[in-house]
């Protein structure tokens, strides 16, 4: 399985890095190995110390597709979730500066925890949805689906056109303002509205 995530997906956060709000959607990978599953704690890895936290809404994708019109693309997923993107942000702004790929701030070992999935079904209105991050049991992200620029159906589109879209794989769709540097022994609660789905240590 691959993880296909996209940045830049909330103004506010694009605003907050100072980036400007793009036209297309900017899409970047993360390899199988950077899963974290089951609220395992996540161990600061040495070669940054600047990791920043990214909550996001994340699609698994339930059936193989390429070019998939936007009309039908919610069919190509059952089930979402919650994920956070670590990015070791001091290594992503000497990449940007040098407008080189950013794999080594993002694509790292456990860099992409994500929580048990949920049938989208049980949720009246995906495009409106809360998602939430808890850092040390205070707010620090705070966003809902209704602010994303490219909607979750525009994104399977745009993507598939380029990549073929597998069963298990996973789309993370963009993280709300209030990224910020995580540190040894924080603990990091996620909530997609009101349920927690993950809850875990920085170790
Ligand atoms: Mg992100």
């Amino acid at each position: 399985m691959k993880i296909i995530a996209i940045g830049r997906n909330y103004a506010e956060h694009a605003k907050e890095l100072n980036n400007p709000v793009p036209a297309v959607p900017v899409i970047f990978m993360k390899p199988d190995t950077a899963i974290l599953k089951d609220n395992k704690p996540f161990y600061h890895p040495e070669f940054s110390t600047d990791i920043h936290h990214e909550v996001e809404l994340v699609l698994k994708v339930s059936k193989e597709g390429k070019h998939i019109a936007q009309k039908f693309a919610a069919s190509y997923f059952d089930e979402i979730g919650l994920g956070i993107d670590f990015t070791a942000r001091d290594i992503q702004q000497k990449h940007k500066e040098k407008g080189l790929p950013w794999e080594l701030a993002k694509a790292f070992d456990n860099s992409a925890p994500v929580s048990k999935f949920i049938p989208k079904s049980e949720f009246k209105d995906l495009n409106n949805l809360n998602i939430r991050l808890d850092l040390n049991e205070i707010t620090v992200q705070d966003g809902n689906t209704k602010d994303l620029l490219f909607s979750f159906e525009y994104i399977i589109a745009f993507v598939s056109q380029y990549i073929t879209l597998k069963k298990g794989d996973l789309i993370f769709t963009g993280t709300p303002k209030g990224v910020g540097k995580v540190n040894i022994g924080d603990h990091l609660c996620g909530y997609l509205e009101d349920q927690k789905l993950l809850d875990f240590y920085i170790r």
